[in-house]
């Protein structure tokens, strides 16, 4: 089908929602055009899970098959206390839900990688550039990039995360929109020196989270680390250095393997960090820019559902889009469906916080207390995850 309304389409950002989108705006017949800043996808990484409404999702770009093959099939969470010795071991449903007999854990660059090949031969790619202007004309975008052409489109979408360029540049700077969670993470990679698969292992004291997260037993293990701290990081602590002090300074402990991840994030090649952040925004579009995932609404790794809303959002995002020649009811369209189960999903980042992060000494103890009955930790969740039903958009 040849569209004749808003055909073409500039989508920055090539992870979850980006690509997603870009497959369901091509399929619909639109023009579709994503940049990403990276040279390539960006394989591997942390593990993430489609659950719920999501799951409808990749069955209807047909990837439930090859996302099964990659499931990472997490089958216990060891917590210990503060001196190493095991408090207990659950499921990870225990702690955040869900059915574990349809859920899907995969590393999040293998979820890129299915969605972008499920729609590469239909989309343009550009990799390693970046939007460096857009002026919305009314009729049209124009847009300049850092790789130095301009191009005109119909909409343009961001999809490029947290901090996003696209949100930056149609609503400005990010303070307002972010949420800060009082708490920063670094994640990164380890040796797998602990013989440890499909497992995690999460150590804590008051306020202070440090987990060691295994896939395949010859995979590397990822390394995390989140601790409360009370203003955003960044201002006092802007260069890489200054935020691997920021992390080791905040785990002096030398019992259990706090030294042996204090020494692999300080000199690991892909540490992430950032603050822990929702985006909470009162509105995800400007006249003809619109946001998905984490650039419009970010729930943060406390919720564990990022991608399952980028997921769900993209997917209707472009089905309003298809409907709705008018862009301007099509992106109001987008919010009413999905705003109300993407904010129900964000709210689960509060229950997350307490069963990863407990803030205190009380907290940490009705934590672990709750781990021998952990339906009390889990809550309403699962019904959460569902609380969508897709629309269909045979258009
Ligand atoms: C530590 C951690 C653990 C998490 N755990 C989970 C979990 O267990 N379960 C879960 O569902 N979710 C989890 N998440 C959240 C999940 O990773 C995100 O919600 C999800 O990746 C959002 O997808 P996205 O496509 O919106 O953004 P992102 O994945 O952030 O991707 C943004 C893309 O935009 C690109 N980009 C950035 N700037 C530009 C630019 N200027 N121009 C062009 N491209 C640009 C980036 O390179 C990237 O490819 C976790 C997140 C973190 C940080």
């Amino acid at each position: 089908m040849t569209r004749t309304a808003n055909r073409r389409v500039l989508i920055s950002g090539a992870s979850i929602a980006g690509p997603a989108l870009a497959y369901w705006l091509s399929r619909y017949g639109f023009e579709v055009t994503v940049v990403e800043k990276a040279s390539a996808i960006r394989g591997g990484g942390y593990a993430i899970d489609i659950r719920g409404t999501a799951l409808g999702v990749v069955d209807r770009m047909g990837l439930l098959p090859r996302l099964r093959e990659k499931h990472v099939g997490t089958q216990k969470l060891t917590f210990v206390n503060p001196d190493g010795t095991p408090v207990t071991a659950v499921s990870p449903e225990a702690i955040a839900g869900g059915d574990p007999g349809a859920d899907i854990e995969v590393r999040r660059g293998d979820l890129a990688d299915a969605l972008y090949d499920v729609c590469r031969d239909r989309v343009d790619f550009r990799f390693g550039d970046s939007i460096a202007t857009l002026e919305d004309r009314g009729d049209r975008v124009d847009v300049s990039f850092d790789g130095g052409d301009s191009r005109t489109f119909d909409l343009v979408i961001g999809a490029d995360g947290l901090h996003s360029n696209t949100r930056g540049l149609a609503f400005g700077p990010e303070e307002p929109y972010l949420s800060y969670l009082g708490h920063v993470v670094a994640v990164f990679t380890v040796p797998n020196d602990f013989d440890l698969a499909h497992e995690g292992l999460i150590w804590n004291v008051p306020g202070k989270v440090a987990a060691l997260y295994a896939h395949e037993p010859d995979d590397s293990v990822h390394g995390f680390l989140a601790f409360r701290q009370k203003d955003m990081p960044f201002a006092a602590h802007p260069t890489p250095e200054a935020q691997r002090e920021l992390v080791a300074a905040n785990y002096p402990e030398t019992a259990w393997h706090i030294p042996y991840l204090i020494d692999a994030m300080r000199t690991a090649d892909d540490l992430f960090f950032d603050a822990v952040c929702q985006t909470r925004m009162p509105t995800w579009s400007r006249g003809r820019v619109a946001l998905v995932g984490d650039a419009a609404f970010a729930t943060s790794f406390l919720s564990g559902q990022g991608s399952s809303v980028s997921l769900v959002g993209a997917y209707v995002l472009a089905g309003e889009l298809a409907r709705n020649a008018d862009h301007t009811a099509a992106f109001a369209s987008y919010e009413r469906t999905a705003r109300p189960f993407i904010e129900e999903n964000q709210a689960t980042a509060g229950e997350g916080g307490t069963a990863l992060i407990p803030g205190t000494q009380a907290m940490l103890d009705a934590r672990n207390h709750a781990l021998n009955d952990p339906t009390t930790l889990a809550g309403e969740r699962s019904s959460i995850y569902t609380s969508l039903t897709l629309p269909d958009y045979t258009v």
